[in-house]
C-alpha cells in the first residue's frame, strides 16, 4: 500500500503540480482547499504525511498545524512558507512542523524532503510502497519480513500475535469469530482449542500495538461476533 499524502493549499495551480508529482511517485494524494478540509481530512483519515501551506483562507496553516498535533497525531508536516519569512519558519518548527519549504520552490526538491520525511518517520518500511505492506496510522505490518512497527518504535510480536494481526489487518472491518481465528492459527502453533485462548492472545497483542489497550484504536472488539481491524 502505497504512502497517502494530503496536501493543504487553496492555490489550485501549486496543489495540482504536487499531487502530479507525487502521484508520478506512487503515493495517494490528496487535495484539501481550505484549513477546515484539510484538517478535518487529518484527523479522519490519518495520512502518512501533510504538506501545508501557510497563507489559507479561513484557519490558516498554523492553526491547522497546532490542532492537529492537541489530537496527538504525529504524521510528519511540511509546511509551505510563501517567502524567505524566519518567522514562519521559527513559528512552524515551534508548533510541530517536521520541514519547511519557501515559495516558489522545485517539485525535485519537495520530493526528496517528502522522501527523507517519510524515511526518518517510518524507517525503511517507508521505501516498501507497493510491497506487502499494511499501513494505519503510524502503524505498520510488514508482511514479507513479519515486521511490525509503531512509527520508528519496532514491535516484537510473537508468531501467534503476528499471525492474528495479518488476518485481521488484511481484510480491515472484517469480522473474524474467535473459532476462525483459532482455525486461521492451528497450523501455527499448537493452540489450546479453547477459544478464550484467543483473548489472551488478542490482549497481549493489544498491549504491544495500542496507545491505550482499553480503547484500542487497531484490534476492535465486535461484541457478541469477534474481532475486527479498523477501517481507516
Ligand atoms: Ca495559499
Amino acid at each position: 500500500m502505497a504512502a497517502t499524502i494530503l496536501i493543504v493549499e487553496d492555490e489550485f495551480a501549486v496543489a495540482r503540480g504536487i499531487q502530479y508529482a507525487l502521484q508520478q511517485e506512487g503515493y495517494e494524494v490528496t487535495v484539501a482547499r481550505s484549513g477546515e478540509e484539510g484538517l478535518d481530512f487529518a484527523t479522519h483519515q490519518a495520512p502518512d504525511l501533510v504538506v501545508l501551506d501557510v497563507r489559507l483562507p479561513g484557519i490558516d496553516g498554523f492553526e491547522v498545524l497546532r490542532r492537529l498535533r492537541a489530537t496527538g497525531s504525529k504524521a510528519p508536516v511540511l509546511v509551505l512558507t510563501a517567502r524567505d519569512d524566519e518567522v514562519d519558519k521559527v513559528i512552524g518548527l515551534e508548533l510541530g512542523a517536521d520541514d519547511y519549504l519557501t515559495k516558489p520552490f522545485g517539485l525535485r526538491e519537495l520530493m526528496s524532503r517528502i522522501k527523507a520525511l517519510l524515511r526518518r518517520a517510518y524507517g525503511d518500511l517507508a521505501d516498501a510502497a507497493g510491497g506487502r505492506v499494511i499501513r494505519h496510522g503510524d502503524l505498520l505490518i510488514d508482511l514479507e519480513r513479519r515486521r511490525v512497527q509503531r512509527g520508528q518504535r519496532r514491535i516484537a510480536l510473537t508468531a501467534t500475535e503476528f499471525e492474528i494481526l495479518r488476518h485481521l489487518a488484511s481484510r480491515p472491518g472484517r469480522v473474524y469469530s474467535r473459532r476462525e481465528l483459532l482455525e486461521l492459527l492451528r497450523d501455527y502453533e499448537a493452540l489450546d482449542q479453547d477459544e478464550k485462548t484467543i483473548n489472551v492472545h488478542v490482549s497481549h497483542l493489544r498491549e504491544k500495538i495500542e496507545d491505550d489497550p482499553s480503547l484500542p484504536a487497531f484490534v476492535l472488539t465486535v461484541r457478541g461476533a469477534g474481532y475486527a481491524f479498523a477501517e481507516r
